[in-house]
Formats: C-alpha cells, structure tokens, sequence
C-alpha cells in the first residue's frame, strides 16, 4: 500500500493540485498509516474532464462488449480478494473474514452488471397506428459520480459503478477519506480489464471535493451512501443544480423478537447482526424489540455472549470485532453510552474501557448491551454506529411495528417468529426499505435493489438491481412509420390510433 493515496484521472496516478492531506489510521494499532491528498476543484475539473473526453467511445461501445471488460474485472477482483480484504481490514479495521465478504458481494454486483445486453434491451409495439410502430431504449446519461462511506471501501463503490458503466456511462468515485487505499486497487483492476482510461476515475477528498462535484456542469447523476444528514445535503445540493440523485443515508434497524421465536436463534442473529462490523455496518440491528415478556430471557441469553465477545485486531484469526475506524469515532460510541446511562436506560454490558494488551492505542470497545432503553432516549432515537445494542420491551406485535414506523429512519428491519400470520402483517405493514423474516441482516442480492425509506434514502431508486439500471440510464421512446407515397395532407388533431 502506498504512503500517499493519490487521484486517478485519466488512468494514471496523481497527487493533483489541492495541498491538504489527511491522516489516514490503522484502527487497530491507532497509527498513522499513510496520507490521502485532499482534492480540489481544480482536480475534479480535470477528472471530469478526462471522463467526458472518453465518454462518446464508451457510450458507442456495444453492450457486450462493455460486458466482456466487467466479465475479466470480476475474474481479477476474485483472484484479488486476498490483498482487497487486506487493505480493507488495514484501514477499516474490520476483521478478514468480514472484509472477504465485502468483496464477495461487491463482486456479485459486477456479475450482474456483467448481464447488461439483456438489462438494456427495450421494448417494442408493433402497429400502434397503421403502419406506426413505437420502441422505447434507454441510453446512458454521461459522467456520473459516486460519494462513499468509509464503512464499505469497496463494496459501496461497487454498488455503483459496475451499473453505471455498463450503461455506457463514465464515473468518478469520491471515496471516504478514512480508508482510501481499496479505491487505487479498483482502478488498477478496471485498467487490466481493460477498460479505457478516464472511464473510471478516482477522486480523493472531502466536502471540497463532494461541493465541486454536486456544481460541476457536466456531472449529469450522483449516487450517494453515508450518514442522513449529508445524505440530505446531497441530495438538495445535486437536485438543485439538475443532477439526478440517489442519496442513502442512515439507519435505525430494529428486529423484532416474538415470544414463539426459537430464542437460541434470535440469540445468534442478534450477536452477528448488533456487534458484526462492530456495529459498523447501515443494515447493523441496533434495537431489539422484545414482545410479550421475552425480553428476561432475551437478555439472559444475550449478557454472556457480548461480555464473551473476542474483541482484536481484525487480522487475528479469532477476532469477532475489531476496532472502530477512528478515535473520534470511539470517543462518539462511548459518548452515546454514557448519554444511554444518563437518561437511565440499564447497561447490562458495559465494553467502554476494553483494553487490548500490545494494542493499547487501537481504537477498541467491548460490546454494550442497554436494557429498558424507550423511545425518548438520545440512544433509541439516534444511530450509533457501534457495537451497541438496545432492547426495547413491549406488550403487543402491534406495538412494536408502531415503533418501527414512527423511526424518522427507515432502512433495515426484521421480525423472528414461527408464525406466518404475524411474518405477513410484519411484512406488510412496516414502514422500511427492507425487511428481514428470520433473517437479521436483509440486503438484497445483486440482482435485487438496495434501499431505505424514510430519512434513510433521499431520491427515487434504490441502488444497483433493475433500480441502477433506471437511474444510470434514461428513456427515449420513439414513434416510427416508413409511409409510401401516400399523403395525408396537414393533420391539425392530436394523432389517435385508428
Ligand atoms: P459520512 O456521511 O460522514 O460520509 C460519507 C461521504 O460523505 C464521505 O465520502 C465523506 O467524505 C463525505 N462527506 C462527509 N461530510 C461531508 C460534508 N459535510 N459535505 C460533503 N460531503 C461530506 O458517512 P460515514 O461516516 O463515512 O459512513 C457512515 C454512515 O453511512 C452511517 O450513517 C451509515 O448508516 C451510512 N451508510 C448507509 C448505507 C445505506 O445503504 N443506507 C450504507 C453504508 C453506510
């Protein structure tokens, strides 16, 4: 890994011409590992540049063709999964099995991009008039960009651009700040697959960067992932200026346990879905709705296993949680928790002072678990983002859904139970993108869409699936006849069919 993470514009690496630079840690020793260039205006102008200059060729490139380059990118990337997860875990902290499963499924996105002949072809009317025929394609946009979130450094990213640039467009991704490098090796890979240079391109930075992006002419679309309130800004900044835009923000999932759930299971569920990441994941559980008295036997249960977590570095083999990715960020988890005690929710596992030997500096907590947390409290109400979970307890089914659907967010959810009445009015009635039943943590494969509602997601379509294909891609519709010979003369009606 490089000292320096630098821009790639135009296919090659460059420091560009913004002069700041930011720390760029390893979670898990709290060390500055390297430097990232933070990019200026001038830098995105020149990427847009570069993008637009070799978008017509891309665009005219035939979509199989545009295939065969994802085909061998998805070959590299799984050749590459060892040194991607490495980076990931170097810079993020998770741990490697985590990190392999990040990959996997940013590559799954590729291998559906990889079916764009078929996700592209139109749609035809025969003889909508006499002689008249109508078809409807959809062509690319242009240069398009994505803005990440350290929390996924490869698989977000790759949630978008394989879509985009199938569709024939070009894209420029603005990767978080806080685990830059796995942005580099993408741009190596797409280069061996042999994409043309300035299809893809990278820019480092931060909000300099994000603004010069949203008012640039020649962006047409953004796709953003992060947290809500720059998920907003995003959104009203990119519409404002006649950008598409799909901005996902964040998170608030809750999973219901019912009193007939099989509680060994829910156990499981909870343990990987709350503390997986450390808690570091949009689609984390951080709420457990406990129905009808299960909650006593909910947290029995659940007490020895988070105090029994193996926290360390996420290269360690046993490692179940690593570190969290800055120590301002641990500084804010910890703050949540005090803020949890203070308005007198009940700490059953309190992991704030965890301490690794040899790692003294890494940005570690145990896991915490709340008990008899309510709807006002500061820790309900806001996304931590950390190896915190919340039990909620409540009387009814129904009180548990209301819950869920007066959460301003509105992402993830999921109910446990061996009752399919109450899956189906679980199912049916919950106000949120996606929804889990018996299972924790529902993203959706590749070949589905990614979305929240609520404050969760800012635009129109979910991301990658069928919903990427429409939003990097727009309708044109065409209306065609070949008349011989005959004239009809001027026509002052609205043409009918007939
Ligand atoms: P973040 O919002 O701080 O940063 C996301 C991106 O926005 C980064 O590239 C960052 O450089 C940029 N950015 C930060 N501040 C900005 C500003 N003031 N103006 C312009 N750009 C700015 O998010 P994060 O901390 O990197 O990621 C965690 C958040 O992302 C959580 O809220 C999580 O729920 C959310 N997330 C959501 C999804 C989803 O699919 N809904 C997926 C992953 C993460």
């Amino acid at each position: 890994m490089e000292d320096l993470v630098q821009h790639v514009i135009g296919g090659k690496r460059v420091i560009g011409s913004g002069e700041r630079r930011a720390d760029v840690f390893n979670p898990a020793t709290g060390q500055v590992a390297r430097k990232v260039v933070l990019g200026s205006r001038a830098d995105v102008d020149a990427a847009v540049a570069a993008a637009h200059a070799a978008f017509p060729a891309w665009a005219a490139t035939p979509p199989l063709a545009r295939a065969r380059v994802l085909f061998r990118l998805r070959d590299l990337l799984e050749q590459n999964m060892k040194q991607l997860s490495v980076i990931i875990t170097a810079e993020h902290g998770k741990v490697l099995s985590d990190a392999g499963g990040e990959v996997t499924r940013g590559l799954e996105v590729v291998e559906f991009a990889c079916g764009i002949p078929d996700l592209l072809k139109g749609e035809f009317s025969d003889q909508v008039g006499r002689g008249v025929d109508t078809y409807s394609l959809r062509q690319s946009l242009g240069v398009v960009a994505g803005i990440t979130p350290f929390n996924f450094p490869l698989m977000v990213p790759l949630w978008m651009a394989p879509v985009a640039i199938a569709c024939g467009n070009c894209f420029i991704l603005k990767p978080s700040e806080r685990d830059p490098s796995a942005s580099l090796l993408l741009a190596d890979l797409f280069e061996k697959a042999g994409l043309p240079k300035g299809v893809f391109g990278v820019v480092q930075g931060d909000k300099d960067v994000v603004d010069a992006i949203l008012e640039h002419p020649d962006v047409a679309a953004v796709s953003f992932v992060g947290s809500t309130p720059i998920a907003e800004y995003i959104y009203r900044t990119g519409t404002a200026n006649g950008k598409r835009v799909q901005a996902l923000g964040g998170a608030k999932n809750h999973m219901v346990v019912m009193p007939d759930a099989d509680l060994d299971q829910v156990t499981d569920a909870l343990m990987g879905a709350g503390y997986g990441a450390a808690g570091e994941r949009c689609m984390a559980i951080s709420v457990a709705v406990a129905v009808g008295g299960v909650g006593d036997a909910l947290i029995d249960r659940l007490a020895p296993r988070v105090r029994a977590l193996k926290v360390a570095p996420g290269t360690d083999p046993e490692a179940e949680m690593g570190p969290l990715v800055t120590k301002v960020h641990l500084n804010k988890v910890r703050g949540y928790v005090d803020a949890g005690i203070a308005a007198g929710a009940k700490l059953v596992v309190d992991g704030r002072d965890l301490k690794l030997q040899g790692y003294e500096d890494g940005f570690y907590m145990g896991g915490c678990l709340f008990d008899d947390v309510t709807p006002d409290m500061t820790i309900y109400k806001e996304e931590i983002f950390g190896p915190v979970l919340s039990v909620v307890r409540v009387d009814k089914f129904d009180e548990a859904v209301k819950l869920i659907n007066d959460h301003e967010y509105g992402n993830g959810t999921a109910v446990f139970t061996r009752d399919g009445d109450t899956a189906r009015a679980f199912m049916h009635g919950v106000q949120v993108g996606m929804v889990g039943i018996n299972v924790p943590i529902p993203v959706p494969v590749a070949y589905h869409s990614f979305g929240g509602w609520k404050r969760s997601l800012f635009g129109d379509h979910h991301i990658y699936g069928r919903e990427g294909i429409r939003f990097y891609t727009k309708l044109k519709t065409v209306t065609s006849r070949w008349p011989t010979g005959i004239r009809a003369g001027a026509q002052f009606v609205m043409p009918t069919t007939g």
